[in-house]
């Protein structure tokens, strides 16, 4: 193993939000570092596009992942100030949705029963399920329904099999605001890039990490090269398919890395004929919510956004050609205040994704503070980042931030011992 030092190289793998917050924070550390990305773009599951209307002039930014910025972003705000970019209040609240299944359940019902979960959550030491929890709570049971299908929205896997802790962020019912970066979410990554100048390179997809006498042996397209050390930050499903990339891993980790549960999600674009209200509607039963939401421009954007969550709902969503066709009726059907254009619909389809195969994680009951710290431990010189690895902003872009950042800073810790070590010899 190479002995670090501060001007070490170091190789990041991924230009997700993880990649980039590490190599951000060595790259000002002092480190050397090369940021390898099989894309030819930064931002992972962050990606905004422009989609035209005819109800407005100018493009609307449509994100095809990562959407609202949510309560607690504090490594997000600080990141987007250090790149110069300003959020946008989206004029609805991400965790309060009517009900188009059940209209007489009101919001205040949800909110009201979705406080009670959480609250009973919180009792526990070691957080149970969250569908234990829903079975705890003595309401109507089409509320518990309801909530049921919130929870497995947001999450993106089936209540029964992720932690009741969720109901902290990604499935909370308090109705907070949310924001999105103006002129979309993407900005943030593509700054960060761009800051990083060409230590970035795109379209370069990594196949094995080595061990070698000299260091890590980084094999990506067409090239192998020697680095100090190595920030993995691939999404969990890449790192766990072998055929993907080949990392040398002891069982510890492994075993950690199966543990996490990848959540399944798409998400739906449909453009409209004229400017609508802010709005957020779900359906219970069909595992989807759509909204309406201002952006940048200070309008409320003339798009139909959609988002369908949990392997289940995906596997009914899918249609008989794989097209989601299904899906965009009922979104449809339950929006009768909407006007739609024919322009196409804008499916993405993260499972289909080949560099993603998933849309993010969640931890199992039990999991949390000491999985993360195993999943981010690293090994040898080969350090660990990503939304999967945080353990309070699991499958968030600010839980991508922080256990970027978190990796940077161990690494450095690691060269600074390693320094102090030499240094204090005798
Ligand atoms: C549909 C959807 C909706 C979401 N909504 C929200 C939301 O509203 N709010 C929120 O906070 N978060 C949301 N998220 C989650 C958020 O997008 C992620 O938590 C975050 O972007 C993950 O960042 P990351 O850096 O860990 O991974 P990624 O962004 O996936 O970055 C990993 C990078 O590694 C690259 N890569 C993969 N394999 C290789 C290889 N072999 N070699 C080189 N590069 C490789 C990928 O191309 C990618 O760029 C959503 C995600 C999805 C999919």
């Amino acid at each position: 193993m190479s002995r670090l030092c501060e001007g070490s190289r170091v190789a990041v793998l991924g230009a997700g939000l993880a990649g980039l917050a590490a190599a951000t924070q060595l790259k000002s550390d002092g480190f050397d570092v090369t940021v390898f990305e099989a894309r030819n773009r930064a931002g992972g599951r962050v990606w905004s596009e422009a989609v035209t209307s005819a109800a407005r002039d100018e493009p609307c930014i449509i994100e095809r992942g990562a959407e609202f910025v949510l309560n607690g972003y504090t490594t997000m705000r600080r990141l987007m100030d250090l790149t110069g970019l300003s959020l946008v209040d989206t004029e609805m609240s991400y965790y309060v949705r009517q009900l188009s299944d059940t209209p007489d359940i009101t919001t205040d019902d949800i909110v009201g029963a979705g406080r009670t979960a959480a609250e009973i959550a919180r009792t526990f030491d070691h957080p149970p399920s969250a569908e234990a929890v829903l079975r705890r709570l003595d309401v109507d049971g089409r509320l518990v329904d309801a909530l049921r299908g919130r929870i497995e929205i947001s999450t993106a896997v089936a209540a029964d099999q992720v932690s009741a802790k969720t109901l902290e962020h990604i499935a909370s019912f308090e109705p907070l605001p949310s924001w999105r970066v103006g002129g979309g979410n993407q900005r943030l990554p593509v700054a960060l890039a761009n800051r990083l100048g060409n230590a970035v390179r795109y379209k370069e997809r990594v196949r094995a990490v080595r061990e070698m006498s000299d260091g890590l042996a980084v094999d990506s397209t067409g090239q192998s090269e020697i680095f100090d050390a190595v920030i993995v930050a691939l999404p969990l499903a890449m790192i766990r398919e072998s055929s993907n990339v080949s990392l040398p891993l002891p069982d510890w980790k492994w075993t950690a890395l199966e543990r996490v549960l990848q959540g399944d999600a798409a998400k739906l674009h449909l453009p409209l004929l004229s400017v609508p209200s802010s709005s957020a509607v779900m359906s219970t039963n069909d595992r989807f919510w759509t909204w309406t939401a201002a952006d940048d421009s200070g309008a409320i954007t003339p798009v139909l956004n959609s988002f369908m969550g949990s392997p289940a709902a995906l596997d009914r969503g899918s249609g008989e050609h794989g097209d989601f066709e299904a899906w965009i009726a009922r979104a449809r059907s339950i929006r009768p205040d909407l006007q739609f254009s024919d322009d196409a619909a804008v499916t993405t389809i993260w499972r289909n994704d080949p560099l993603a195969r998933g849309a993010y994680s969640a931890f199992a009951p039990g999991g949390g503070t000491k999985d993360a710290d195993v999943l981010e431990m690293p090994v040898g010189n080969i350090f660990f980042a990503g939304e999967y690895a945080d353990p309070d902003f699991t499958g968030l872009m600010e839980g991508a931030l922080r256990s970027g950042e978190r990796a940077a800073d161990r690494l450095r810790r690691a060269a600074r011992n390693i320094a102090h070590e030499v240094r204090s010899a005798p």
